[in-house]
């Protein structure tokens, strides 16, 4: 199995990135955005629960959240290796994520880290919310918290993944391909 942690502040590309790199190396993409979007749509609980932290760029608790992510783990252990999107983004995440990798004899491979400065976040989420529906997108107040918490709960994983030698930033601006090309290299050195 090949385990990559794709991460990086929220607009710096990720979800797009994982797009392209699951196709091209056959990974299963988890995003737990996109799984949490998903019960907002289907009005689940855990959808209400979610919501409420959405949409003020809040954290989703870690005890729902770890829950989830394992539970759609466990669904793809067939896949040859993730590329996990959005998650981790707490310490306590982090660890979970590592003891369910061991317990299923495999690991998180790399943590590939897309750098890019925080005004070209702030423009690239207000374009995108032009079209993408998410409320979180259209509201600048939101998307600056969104940044103001990735740098206080979540940027400290990049020392977290330092300590195991895992960690590999890479530049994220530049066109989509360039940036996919990068991060192949990465992967491909592994
Ligand atoms: P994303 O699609 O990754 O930008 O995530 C959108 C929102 O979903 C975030 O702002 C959080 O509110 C929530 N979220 C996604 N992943 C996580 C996570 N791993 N831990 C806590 N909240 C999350």
């Amino acid at each position: 199995m090949i385990n990559i942690v794709l991460f990086g502040p929220p607009g710096a590309g990720k979800g797009t990135q994982a797009e392209n790199l699951k196709d091209k190396y056959d990974l299963k993409h988890i995003s737990t955005g996109d799984m949490f979007r998903h019960h907002i749509q289907n009005e689940t609980e855990l959808g209400k629960l979610a919501k409420s932290y959405m949409d003020k760029g809040e954290l989703v608790p870690d005890e729902v959240t770890i829950k989830m992510l394992k539970a759609k783990v466990e669904e793809h252990l067939d896949s040859k290796g993730f590329i996990f999107d959005g998650f981790p983004r707490t310490k306590a995440q982090a660890e979970s994520l590592s003891e369910l990798m061991q317990s299923k004899g495999t690991q998180i491979d790399a943590m590939i880290a897309l750098e890019v400065p925080d005004e070209v976040l702030v423009e690239r989420l207000l374009e995108r919310g032009k079209t993408s529906g998410r409320k979180d997108d259209s509201n600048e107040e939101v998307i600056r918290n969104r940044i103001k918490v990735y740098y206080k709960e979540t940027e400290v994983l990049k020392e977290f993944y330092k300590k195991e030698d895992k960690y590999y930033g890479v530049d994220g601006v530049g066109s989509i391909s360039e940036i996919t090309d990068r991060i192949s290299k990465v992967i491909d050195s592994l």
